[in-house]
């Protein structure tokens, strides 16, 4: 088994994450297995806790793990079957020293962070080796290199790589060569001193991954193969893309980079075959459609937030062969402004998942604008259960409907907390999360869209609809089109005679690949796109 660890200098932000996604689509097209995993530095023992302003968006996997954002990445550049195993935190590593230590298992020992925090880290490269049996394992250390908190994973891996052996093991460190605008020029030096202290802990890198503005000259990748000693043809540039995070591929492979990584790792495959690929990629850059889309949220201004949203509604694009332009709208600005200043232009709108008071009303009223003006709206988790409320103030007539989560005496808690939460103290990883079965209602708009009687989606959430409500919902027209298999959660809302108006408790969003689009998103930019507004080009 070989091994790829991903790590990061200068400053973070580079987008270590998509270049280890990046790399993981390169090998899976050269017909290798790969699986990929982040270990984060931080001391929670997930980021299900963290706010988005923090950590950005917090990726849900199918066993109901709580993950890093990169994990998105991960499954949406690779077939990389990701579970809980896949994101390590520092948090997890001193939890099991510290339950071993309880137990006695150190047998008298004095605990420490080198050998027994660095042995931890370890085992837990070998595990997932042993658990997926891949050819390669990519690792990406979060965080920079220098940072204190970082230091026992980087020295966990230097350890690893002197067991394993050099031919099986590739370093791999994504720098920044930035631009000075004043001197109109790239600079390397950052990047000597960040690899001179990886250095320093005694990794030397095998491949330079250098992300700039402007592209190195031939004198740049002289000076720094010389000053990182690092191979002349290892000195990889990773410029920003121009239209979409899915050319990074593209670019690394005409960088020769999965080429060099099979040449030192001695892996003998074919060159990667991405056709497909770039077929996604003429779609995203010269699209024949385009809509405008309202993503209705209150961590608008953030670039992660909503990250999984976004992609989403970018593959459901592609699907349709149409170019997004996604307008992120803030939802108290629909409070002071109204929904139809704030809306205008846009030809769906979509209201994500979240949590607390802040812009509930503001989102309340893009789904009132959506219904009654027959926009296509799409709803996801907290989306489908403000589509709720709003049907229950505006359509059933009960004032003050509202969710148990926002106003806990409401006479009308059309959304109630799940059953299973009531005696629940603890936050950390405690919703109901996860895969899901679901059941579709037959000639239902979701079992049209899903092809299928039955579905699995991922979770996160601890309020449900208030099943009390559902004969008066039925009555006024709503149709319940997905439940779970026993039919006691509803999982689908949907307001027939309306061009799409669908909204799910699931979150569709961590099921959706550029070269996958996830259905519920193919509809909705398809609906869109027919709702006019959109003008061919
Ligand atoms: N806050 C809501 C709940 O807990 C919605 C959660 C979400 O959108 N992920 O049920």
């Amino acid at each position: 088994m070989k091994h790829i660890f991903v790590t990061g200098g200068v400053v973070s932000s580079l987008g270590k994450g998509l270049t280890a996604a990046s790399i993981g689509t390169l090998l899976e097209n050269r017909g290798l297995k790969v699986a990929l995993q982040k270990f984060d530095p931080y001391l929670n023992v997930d980021p299900g806790t963290m706010s988005p302003f923090q950590h950005g968006e917090v990726y849900v996997l199918d066993d109901g793990a709580e993950t890093d954002l990169d994990l998105g990445h991960y499954e949406r550049f690779t077939d990389s079957k990701l579970t809980r195993f896949n994101n390590l935190t520092s948090g997890q590593v001193y939890q099991r020293v510290l339950d071993k230590e309880r137990r006695g298992d150190y047998l008298g020992k004095t605990v420490q962070v080198i050998p027994h925090v660095t042995d931890e880290i370890q085992n837990r490269i070998r595990e997932i080796g042993d658990r997926t049996g891949v050819d390669v394992v990519i690792t990406e250390i979060g965080g920079t290199i220098g940072d204190i908190e970082g230091l026992p994973f980087v020295e966990a891996i230097r350890e690893f790589a002197l067991s394993a052996g050099r031919g099986n093991v590739l370093f791999l460190h994504v720098t920044f060569v930035p631009f000075i605008k004043a001197a109109g020029e790239l600079k390397t030096k950052p990047t000597q001193q960040s690899v001179a202290k990886l250095r320093e802990i005694g990794i030397t890198p095998d491949i330079l991954v250098c992300r700039c503005e402007k592209p190195l000259t031939k004198e740049h990748r002289q000076k720094l193969s010389l000053f990182c000693n690092v191979p002349y043809e290892a000195v990889i540039e990773e410029i920003d893309v121009e239209h979409s995070i899915y050319e990074v591929p593209l670019m690394l492979q005409r960088e020769g980079m999965d080429k060099l990584i099979c040449e030192q790792l001695g892996l003998d495959t074919p060159p990667a075959d991405m056709a497909h690929w770039q077929d996604i990629i003429r779609k995203l850059i010269k699209p024949r459609h385009r809509v405008r889309i309202g993503v209705v949220g209150k961590y608008v201004e953030l670039q992660d937030a909503y990250k999984s949203v976004y992609e989403s509604v970018i593959h459901g694009g592609v699907a349709n062969d149409c170019g997004v332009e996604i307008a992120r709208i803030d939802a108290e600005d629909i409070e002071e402004n109204g929904a139809a200043n704030a809306l205008q232009g846009c030809s769906g709108i979509l209201v994500p998942g979240g949590f607390g008071e802040r812009g509930i009303e503001g989102k309340i009223q893009a789904a009132r604008y959506a219904r009654e003006n027959n926009i296509p709206y799409l709803g996801l988790c907290l989306g489908m259960q403000i589509a709720t409320i709003e049907f229950a103030r505006n359509v059933l007539q009960l004032e003050g409907a509202h969710s148990a989560e926002f106003d806990p005496g409401t006479d009308h808690p059309v959304i109630a907390l799940l059953d299973e939460q009531l005696n629940v103290t603890d936050k950390g990883g405690t919703m109901r999360l996860g895969s899901q079965p679901c059941s579709l209602k037959p000639d239902s708009l979701a079992a049209r869209l899903y092809r299928s009687g039955e579905i699995h989606e991922r979770h996160r959430h601890r309020y449900e609809f208030n099943n009390a409500y559902r004969e008066q919902f039925e009555a006024a027209g709503i149709v319940f089109s997905g439940t779970s298999p026993d039919g006691n959660l509803i999982e689908i809302v949907e307001v027939p005679g309306h061009p799409f108006f669908i909204a799910s408790q699931f979150h569709p969003e961590f099921k959706s690949k550029p070269n996958k689009p996830h259905p519920l998103f193919s509809g909705f930019i398809e609906a869109a796109h027919a709702c006019d507004h959109a003008e061919t080009v």
